[in-house]
């Protein structure tokens, strides 16, 4: 059982400013209080602000060399406590243990790495002529993130923040806010100076629109549903601040009709049903030739029945989802592809057999999908995947992009110079061919509703850096 009930602000574990009601953590696999957490207020979110605005004067004046040994100390002690990291999120959102030891937990180093290689040579200074455009530290950062994949939201925002001379004020999912606690005991026994770093856990409505509307915040970044980001926005927007939105996903799959296809097929399926589809960028729409749908049929179904879901903590290659919330929502979905008419060729409604306790659903395929129907164009954040079928290479394209979101895009092709020409096409932020792995220096964000930002590699510094024009700063260059 996990108390967790103080924030961390200035460099202490603090109570909370007033009497707090506190939340319980479920874990998803058991159903049971794991944890819990206090709720925070408005007057915690004031006091984090005011820690992180006193401590902006001494941390953006840093020098590079010691923000980095400050980023290299935290990816020690990271390093140090990844194990208990991975078992914390499975615990607060039920990733089968594999998944939050090779990825999960995983890729919170794997952002701290990024932003140290970045910051050894990054340009704050540019001159241009007898100009000097400067790039500083906006100041005081917002970050509001999601549970699903829970400290790659975090770290993404807080070590490149760090790296530029930003404070901040984080605010985790009050789901799963496990990970985030650790994350903080980390930094914490790192050596972030006091007020540099601040955590206040609550709900969104309390806690997360305090934050996008405080007047000294002068950035949010949020990680989460297009909703709750249109509400960040609108909260934020009297005080003219900065938003950076990384939001929610439909991403397109086109499958090109050759050779590689059955494994084109296993791949998407596969890709979908890693951490129980609760990935922004899962590749849920795919879109294979209709002269091989029946091919496609018989390879997905074979694939997802081979991600039997079950115990998290064992060798179960799939856990529960988050919450009964989201189940709930996952299985409504499910129903309405059946009732719309799609085929349901795997897995569907209820739960697994002999998983009644935990949140698990049934790794799901509907084939024969219009782009139409409400599962080709809701996000359902759950193990499910609708296979459509298309006539034509530009058909499948404009279909592709025929979404509100525009997250990410697959691509599947032998023919390497045809996968480039698709890929030039799809209106995502993000295109993957082939299968390619993740790559951490390329940004990460998305076009139309999926968001604004970039983040990641360097493309995460400009989000948390304004852009200083020095106008007769000096002759050196103005003679050329
Ligand atoms: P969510 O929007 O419900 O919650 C995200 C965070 O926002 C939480 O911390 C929550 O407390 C807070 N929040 C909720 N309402 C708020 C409000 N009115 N004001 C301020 N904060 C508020 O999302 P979720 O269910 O935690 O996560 C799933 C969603 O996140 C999916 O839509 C997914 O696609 C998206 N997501 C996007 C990315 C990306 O990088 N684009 C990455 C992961 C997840």
């Amino acid at each position: 059982m996990r108390d967790y009930l103080k924030f961390y602000v200035g460099g202490e574990w603090v109570d909370p400013a007033g009497s707090a009601k506190t939340l319980d953590v479920l874990n998803p696999a058991t159903e049971s209080v794991a944890g819990r957490i206090s709720l925070g207020s408005a007057e915690d979110v004031d006091r984090a602000v005011k820690a992180a605005k006193a401590a902006f004067r001494s941390f953006s004046r840093t020098s590079r060399a010691e923000r980095l040994e400050l980023l290299q100390a935290i990816l020690a002690e990271y390093t140090r406590r990844s194990g208990e990291m991975a078992e914390a999120i499975t615990e607060e959102m039920g990733a089968p243990a594999w998944l939050s030891k090779s990825a999960q937990a995983a890729i919170g180093a794997g952002h701290l790495h990024t932003a140290i290689e970045v910051l050894k040579t990054y340009k704050f200074h540019e001159p241009r002529g007898t100009t000097m455009i400067a790039k500083e530290p906006i100041g005081v950062c917002g970050f509001i993130t999601p549970w699903n994949w829970p400290i790659n939201q975090i770290a993404c925002k807080v070590a490149p923040a760090l790296a530029t001379g930003c404070t901040m004020v984080l605010k985790p999912s009050e789901i799963a806010p496990f990970s985030a606690w650790l994350w903080t005991e980390i930094l914490h026994a790192a050596g972030v100076p006091k007020g540099v770093y601040n955590l206040v856990n609550g709900d969104g409505p309390t806690v997360g629109a305090a934050i996008s509307s405080h007047p000294d915040v002068d950035m949010v970044s949020f990680t989460g549903s297009t909703r709750a980001g249109v509400e960040v926005a609108k909260a934020a927007a009297p005080t003219v601040k900065r938003v950076a939105q990384e939001l929610g996903g439909k991403s397109p799959n086109i499958l090109v009709d050759d050779e590689g296809f059955g494994d084109a097929v296993k791949r998407g399926v596969a890709h979908v049903m890693t951490n129980s589809g609760q990935s922004c960028n899962a590749p849920t729409r795919m879109f294979v030739p209709a002269g091989r749908m029946d091919e496609a049929k018989t390879v997905a179904k074979a694939t997802a029945d081979a991600w039997a879901p079950g115990d998290p903590n064992g060798n179960a290659r799939m856990g529960p989802v988050v919450s009964e919330l989201q189940w709930t929502k996952i299985q409504g979905l499910i129903q309405k592809g059946i009732d719309e008419g799609a085929e349901l060729v795997a897995g569907g409604t209820g739960k697994p057999e002999g998983l009644e306790t935990g949140y698990y659903v049934k790794p799901t395929v509907f084939a024969n999908v219009t782009n139409a129907m409400t599962i080709a164009r809701e996000e359902i954040f759950g193990p499910v995947v609708a296979i459509l079928g298309y006539d034509s290479l530009d058909r499948a394209v404009e279909e592709g992009n025929d979404t509100v979101y525009g997250l990410a895009a697959y691509v599947q092709a032998k023919d390497i110079e045809k996968a480039r020409e698709i890929a030039g096409q799809l209106r995502a932020g993000q295109v993957i061919i082939n299968g390619a792995g993740s790559d951490l220096m390329a940004p990460f964000g998305g076009y139309k509703q999926s968001g604004n930002g970039r983040e990641w590699g360097d493309h995460a510094f400009g989000e948390f850096l304004e852009t200083k024009a020095m106008i007769g700063y000096g002759e050196a260059v103005a003679a050329e």
